[in-house]
């Protein structure tokens, strides 16, 4: 009879842990792998978005592709897919894309490639910290 206190706090840390991420999804798998490593759902709901670059100049929402950051990974190692950003094919690969000298286009575009990711994350409420030790 010690437990009957009525409170209902079954699920409070999953919610909390994972503001923003619906979870229903993820009950299926196992969540021992790194969440944030490969995340097929994450990466859709970047994609959703939009390109960033065309919605800061005003052209709305334009089909977007996933670019991972390359700030900071070294060699052929890929980020995260959680340290992505949506962008469009000219802005991605294309003749005005990052893929062609990421410097240069943070300049011309007055925002950096780590903006966008954090841009990115907090848009759909992913908080890096509450990710990584899951
Ligand atoms: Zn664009
Ligand atoms: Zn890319």
């Amino acid at each position: 009879m010690l437990r009957r206190t009525g409170f209902k706090s079954k699920k409070v840390d999953s919610i909390g842990f994972n503001a923003g991420l619906k979870r229903s999804s993820f009950k299926k798998k196992s969540v021992k792998r790194r969440v944030g490593y490969s995340n097929p759902e994450y990466m859709a709901r970047v994609a959703a978005l939009g390109c960033a670059i065309c919605r800061r100049l005003g052209l709305g929402w334009v089909t977007a592709e996933v670019h991972h950051q390359r700030t900071g990974t070294g060699g052929g190692v890929r980020a995260p897919d959680t340290k992505t950003a949506p962008l469009c094919n000219n802005h991605h690969t294309g003749a005005d894309g990052i893929h062609q000298g990421r410097k240069a286009w943070e300049r011309r575009f007055e925002v950096t490639e780590l903006e966008l990711v954090a841009e990115t994350q907090s848009m759909l409420g992913f908080k890096e910290e509450a990710q990584s030790y899951v």
